[in-house]
């Protein structure tokens, strides 16, 4: 059966896009109202990758990293202009906690959940080969590295696309319309008044629970932000490298990125009330990071631009880099909500998101 309802999408970042885009697709009369504009929150400042998610594997997210690799697959098959394959180093150097053994096998692993969708087989070269092929790395101390592969996106570019996939079935965008409030009947408070509809998705991203608490409405999960930092050198990078923090278990990522270099990203517990910006403190635990590894040190002075973002996460108790990265919705009455979600995930999830509505839609008004 064709759907029939009115439905409001609170939110212009991936998820809302994505839950609009499906939600349109099974015939409903779609609006989306976004405070700013489209693509200029949190979904405009990730690391750029369509991924799996490898280290997600040590966290045992089995269904999320499978889910998140077929997802990649169709990112790159839709849309191969703003969304491509992209080959990882991985190096291994002596001291670090994961032996070269643990991550061959984590990487069989990631390929055997991509199946038929994975992009290529990762290949182990040995110390002199891979030190050859990397001469802008540090050699002393590598026992040799890894190949794989994953997805890089232009992931304003890719939104935006989406979005205009979303006009096409119908979606009526809203930019520079921010929701005031709402109410658990479908009433949803804009600027120029009251609107009401059969249901309304409330996908405002790190800001969903906030809207809840400010309509006062319970939220069902906690949403933790936990700010992410980039750096960026105008000087482009001939390789894209994951890399693990010295003395940490954390990874980050060194990658080609517009013609220059993105080195990312940090995990910082961050309150509502703080601006959303880079520390001074992020900024130099990157350039630490990667010059630990590059044989040319940067300096705070070759860094061209600085950008931030917070990752909304289920609400986690400890370390934020072990937090989960899968998402939950929750209805209340009229009103379906997003909690997390991560940008590779996000067509998975507006795909939820009208299941749900298709097999127990709101009554009729
Ligand atoms: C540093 C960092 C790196 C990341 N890297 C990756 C990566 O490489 N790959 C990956 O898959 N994922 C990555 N993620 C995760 C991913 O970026 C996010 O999970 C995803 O973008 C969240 O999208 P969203 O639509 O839920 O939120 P957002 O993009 O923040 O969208 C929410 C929107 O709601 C709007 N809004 C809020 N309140 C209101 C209101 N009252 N009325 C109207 N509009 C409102 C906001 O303006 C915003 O545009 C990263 C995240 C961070 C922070």
């Amino acid at each position: 059966m064709r759907g029939n309802l009115d439905i409001a999408v609170i939110g212009g970042g991936i998820n809302g896009i994505s839950s609009a885009t499906e939600l349109a697709a099974e015939g409903h009369r779609v609006e989306l109202f976004e405070r700013g504009e489209l693509m200029g929150e949190t979904s405009s400042r990730s690391s750029k990758l369509l991924h799996g998610g490898l280290r997600y594997l040590e966290t045992g997210e089995l269904r999320l990293v499978r889910e998140a690799l077929g997802e990649r697959s169709r990112w790159l098959a839709d849309c191969p202009q703003h969304a491509q394959p992209l080959r990882l180093a991985l190096p291994v150097y002596a001291g670090v906690s994961r032996s070269p053994l643990l991550l061959g096998a984590g990487l069989a692993l990631y390929g055997l959940l991509a199946g038929r969708q994975g992009l290529g087989r990762s290949q182990w070269l040995g110390a002199r080969e891979f030190a050859r092929l990397n001469p802008e790395l540090q050699p002393g101390g590598l026992r040799g590295g890894f190949y794989f592969f994953d997805g890089r996106m232009d992931d304003r570019a890719l939104g935006l696309w989406l979005a205009g996939v979303a006009r096409t079935r119908g979606v009526v965008i809203h930019e520079h319309a921010p929701v005031l409030g709402l109410d658990a009947g479908g009433g949803v408070r804009l600027a120029c008044g009251e609107r009401r509809f059969d249901l309304v998705v409330n996908a405002a991203g790190p800001w969903a629970e906030v809207l809840l608490r400010d309509s006062g409405l319970q939220p069902a999960h906690g949403i933790d932000w936990v700010r992410g930092s980039h750096i960026v050198f105008d000087e482009p990078l001939a390789q894209a490298c994951l890399l693990q923090v010295p003395g940490e278990k954390r990874i980050f990522f060194v990658l080609p990125w517009q013609g220059r270099t993105l080195v990312g990203t940090t995990e910082v517990a961050q309150s509502r009330e703080e601006p959303i910006a880079a520390s001074a403190a992020e900024i130099d635990y990157l350039l630490a990071a990667r010059n630990h590894y590059f044989r040319a040190a940067k300096t705070r002075a070759d860094v061209g631009e600085v950008f931030a973002g917070v990752r909304p996460l289920l609400h986690f108790e400890g370390d934020p880099g072990r937090a989960s990265r899968e998402y939950a919705l929750a209805r209340q009455d009229r009103v379906l909500s997003i909690y997390g979600g991560k940008w590779t995930t996000a067509r998975a999830l507006g795909r939820q998101v009208a299941r749900m509505v298709r097999e127990s839609p709101p009554p009729p008004r």
